[in-house]
């Protein structure tokens, strides 16, 4: 199941190589760890993401070096030093970063649907809420045969099947440990309904724009809208009343939320040297910003309750 999702993964993004673990995370720092990043180097991450981006850089014993975004959350510029070994531009809400960097760009697609691959290697995520999911899963894909074999390899312990014949006749006992590696592999269970997901795709696609056409038009005057996306996975509105609009939805019993709270804002990274004021971009879309629900199966009148209370709210 784990093999036949990985080549329609990889048929589906138009690259050499799919390789399924059991998380973006999981991807972000196989990727990180094949292209031996290590201490003393640097990678640059936006500091508007998810927890996950920042993680897997010190893992590795390297430095996270925090970036600000620009107006629509996406990593603008990066400025690379001698000790720079990457860049993870973050594809926020499904908008694509379009960035050169003179080192490896390894994308995270956490928030994208299957496609091409703009840099060197990208992390997708089939957490529970993004969409496409396995309940927890991810992929990392490249088309970079070293990479993708030094992952492969990594994601299971480091053993090297082929290093021996394991499939021979009578040698399914045999593997050779080539280095420490990790627990990372996809269930053939996930991987199962990845394959059922991956097809579901382009249906649950025209639901999710639906919803997004729907809230435009509803909003259009009321809050500040999202540019357009290739995914939808977040609808992000701006508004100065932040917090009212988020407390009416809860009281109306709707769940909204914020992503995300800068990376330089939390303690770890406080502990790191960053602070309030470092990024104000960041900051200010932080302060304004509200994802409203958004998933396939929203019904038209969960739709307009969204927006009517957050007419009512703003
Ligand atoms: C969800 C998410 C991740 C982590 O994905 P997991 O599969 O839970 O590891 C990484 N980056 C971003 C931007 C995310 O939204």
């Amino acid at each position: 199941m784990v093999q036949e999702f990985e080549e329609r993964f990889a048929a589906r993004c138009g690259v050499k190589h799919a390789i399924a673990v059991n998380s973006a995370t999981a991807a972000l720092h196989l990727a990180l760890e094949a292209y031996n990043i290590g201490p003393g180097d640097e990678v640059v991450v936006p500091t508007y993401t998810f927890a996950a981006c920042g993680e897997v850089i010190a893992y590795l014993g390297a430095k996270i070096v925090l970036s600000d975004v620009d107006e629509d959350y996406l990593l603008a510029t990066c400025e690379s030093s001698e000790r720079t070994k990457a860049v993870m531009p973050v594809h926020f809400a499904g908008r694509v970063v379009n960035i050169k960097a003179p080192v490896p760009i390894i994308e995270d697609a956490a928030h994208c649907i299957p496609g091409p691959l703009r840099g060197q290697a990208a992390a997708y995520s089939f957490y529970a809420t993004k969409t496409l999911t396995t309940g927890e899963g991810g992929m990392l894909v490249t088309d970079d045969d070293g990479i993708a074999a030094r992952a492969r390899r990594m994601r299971l312990h480091g053993i090297d099947a082929d290093a021996w014949n394991r499939y021979g006749p009578g040698n399914k006992w045999a593997y050779q440990i080539g280095d420490a590696g990790f627990k990372y592999n996809l269930t053939d269970i996930a991987a199962a309904i990845g394959i059922v997901q991956l097809e579901r795709q382009a249906e649950l696609l025209a639901k999710r724009m639906t919803i997004a056409a729907r809230y435009k038009l509803g909003l259009a005057d009321v809050v500040g809208l999202p540019p357009e996306s290739e995914s939808w996975h977040l609808f992000v509105i701006k508004t100065p009343h932040r917090d009212r609009v988020v407390q009416t939805l809860a009281l109306a019993g709707i769940g909204a939320s914020v992503h995300f709270i800068p990376l330089h804002l939390h303690p770890y990274y406080r502990r790191l040297g960053y602070q309030e004021g470092d990024f104000p971009v960041a900051e200010r879309l932080f302060a304004e910003s509200v994802s409203l629900p958004i998933w396939p199966d929203m019904t038209d009148d969960e739709v307009e309750a969204v927006i009517a209370t957050v007419k009512e709210a703003a």
